[in-house]
């Protein structure tokens, strides 16, 4: 047999599927745990998320130092980052910089995408294949799949009879695109359009900017890292990180406050939602406990909001379109964003506002909305993804008796924890749906879901048990509690990808568990403490 042969009918211990934070660190601990993994990748490179997202002015919405790898103190100590909030190139450095320096690159297959993992009752392993002919047998199977990895398709009448250039900020291109003297119009309004906007403007000839639904946008603040900050930052570092991982949403900029906005003086609150808005990023929305669950409450931040918008946009009328009416602040993802509205000044720049005249169809030279026609050289679609459940809906995913992932989640996705899923032994998601993953900071959460599922392999090996499964009445059981958790909050309110309802006909279940980071670890801490509760454990 070839060494390739051989690789291709591989019996192996763990199966990874993705290169990403989440797939780099769970081969990093499965090698500790003295397991054979190996990793399947799609790309051609690793980096998950920040391979894949390469659009002009692509950058991390968390703080670069707290949006990094705390499991090495080594790695922590070689690794400086040069701006506050990392840009994406910088960002797939520092994940090559992790794959070579904990020398991963061995146990990993790029351009290799996961087709279908069957679990095989009768051996309780999982065969994996790839659409390269892999063909391999693990124990385990590790979805380290990404929540947002699965572009959303492009659902825009007309779309592909445009004949000029056409780009996805999903799929960017590799080499630099020249938008200079060009019509530029770009689809979409969240986070991946504000970044791309806000980087282009000044660089194109016109740029059309076609908004269905306004984004809560917030400054970054960005800059060059501050040396006091970072030096501050490591001093403490180790009390840091466990402030974090104890933390609501896995970071420090949102400070933890018991104070209500109902019960603090207009004046008061105004004074603190500045501060907030002056500190940056996502600060703004920790600013009251009770934000994002008490409409009036909510509707004070929006005020302030709505006045920093007018302070920024000369024309009204514009600024009105651009101040979010029909959901709670903080019940989609913010953006946080460097010079957002101040593009709306720009004379090359005009905002559509699609809600009131929509487009009809893209057309050969253009998109037509109801009131008449745009003429364009480029059209952007930065219009999301199928977020959380979209990536593992690529793979045919069967467990016990056959049966299909997809079809199981046929009314939404339904986990224990939102690490396993009954029915599917020995099959984990990292930052699963039920999970709070995408309401975090990512890495914070991917490495307490690694940390669980390496933990409860170790403790597996040392009872001599091979199996983990959770019971179906677990899952009942987390599902009902994720649902009420999130109902008790304004999180549904919104028409977010949270709760599906950006993709066509996808169910409406609010997918991550909003109770915080620290809460959920807890829980996941306390369900291993009692020999894993709610998981059905065996030798065979
Ligand atoms: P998104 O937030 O889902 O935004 C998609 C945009 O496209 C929305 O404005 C949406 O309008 C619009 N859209 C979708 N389909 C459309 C259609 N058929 N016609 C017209 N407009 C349409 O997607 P995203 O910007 O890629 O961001 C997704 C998430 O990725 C973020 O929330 C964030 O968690 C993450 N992200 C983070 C960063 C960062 O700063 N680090 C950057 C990019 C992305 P509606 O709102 O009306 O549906």
């Amino acid at each position: 047999m070839t060494q390739d042969s051989t690789r291709k009918h591989e019996l192996l211990d763990m199966v990874i599927v993705g290169a990403g934070f989440s797939g780099l660190y769970m081969l990093h601990k499965a090698r500790g745990l003295g397991l054979r993994a190996r990793v399947f990748e799609a790309g051609t490179g690793v980096g998950g998320t920040w391979y894949w997202n390469r659009y002009p002015g692509a950058r991390v919405d968390i703080e670069s130092h707290e949006y990094s790898y705390s499991f090495s103190p080594e790695l922590e100590d070689e690794w400086t980052w040069s701006e506050r909030y990392a840009a994406q190139p910088e960002l797939l450095r520092y994940l090559n910089h992790v794959a070579d320096r904990f020398d991963l690159r061995r146990n990993i297959d790029l351009n290799t995408r996961v087709t279908s993992a069957v679990f095989d009752e009768t051996a309780s392993r999982w065969t994996v294949l790839t659409d390269k002919g892999d063909h391999v047998s693990a124990r385990y199977c590790i979805m380290a799949t990404g929540c947002l990895s699965a572009p959303k398709q492009v659902d825009v009448p007309g779309a592909s009879s445009f004949k000029g250039e056409t780009y996805s900020t999903a799929k960017w291109p590799t080499t630099p695109v020249d938008f200079r003297h060009k019509r530029v119009g770009i689809v979409g309004t969240g986070s991946s359009a504000v970044q791309t906007i806000t980087q282009i403007a000044p660089e194109v000839g016109e740029l059309v900017i076609f908004q269905r639904t306004p984004s809560f946008s917030v400054p970054a603040h960005n800059g060059p890292a501050d040396p006091e900050v970072l030096r501050k930052w490591r001093e403490n570092r180790e009390a840091n990180r466990e402030a974090e991982r104890n933390s609501a949403v896995g970071t420090l900029l949102i400070e933890a406050t018991e104070q209500l906005a109902m019960s603090t003086s207009h004046e008061d609150r105004r004074r603190i939602f500045e501060d907030k808005w002056s500190k940056g990023g996502f600060a703004i929305g920790g600013s009251f406990a009770d934000l994002l669950l008490v409409k009036e409450a909510n509707d004070t931040v929006v005020d302030f909001v709505a006045d920093k918008v007018r302070s920024v946009v000369k024309d009204p009328a514009t600024a009105e379109k651009l101040i979010p009416r029909t959901y709670p602040l903080g019940s989609k993802r913010m953006c946080v964003d460097t010079g957002y509205f101040e593009v709306f000044n720009r004379d090359n720049v005009s905002l559509v506002d699609i809600s009131t005249s929509p487009i009809e169809a893209v057309t050969p030279t253009g998109i037509k909305t109801k009131d008449g026609h745009h003429d364009l050289d480029v059209i952007i679609f930065a219009l999301g993804f199928d977020a959380m459940t979209g990536a593992l809906g690529k793979i045919d995913i069967r467990g016990r008796d056959g049966e299909s992932l997809k079809e199981k989640w046929e009314g939404g996705p339904r986990t224990y924890l939102g690490l396993m899923v009954a029915g599917f032994p020995n099959m984990f998601l990292v930052t699963g749906p039920g999970s709070p993953s995408v309401l975090s900071n990512m890495v914070v959460s991917i490495e307490q879901h690694v940390n669980w599922i390496s933990d409860c392999i170790a403790a597996m090996g040392e009872r001599q048990q091979h199996v983990i499964e959770a019971t179906a009445q677990a899952e009942e059981g987390w599902v009902a509690h994720v649902n009420e958790a999130a109902n008790m909050s304004l999180y549904p309110q919104a028409n977010s990808w949270y709760i599906g309802a950006n993709v066509p006909g996808k169910p409406r279940v609010f997918m991550p568990y909003v109770a915080g980071v620290g809460v959920y670890r807890q829980v996941c801490a306390d369900i291993a403490a009692k020999g894993y509760e709610g998981f059905a454990l065996s030798s065979v």
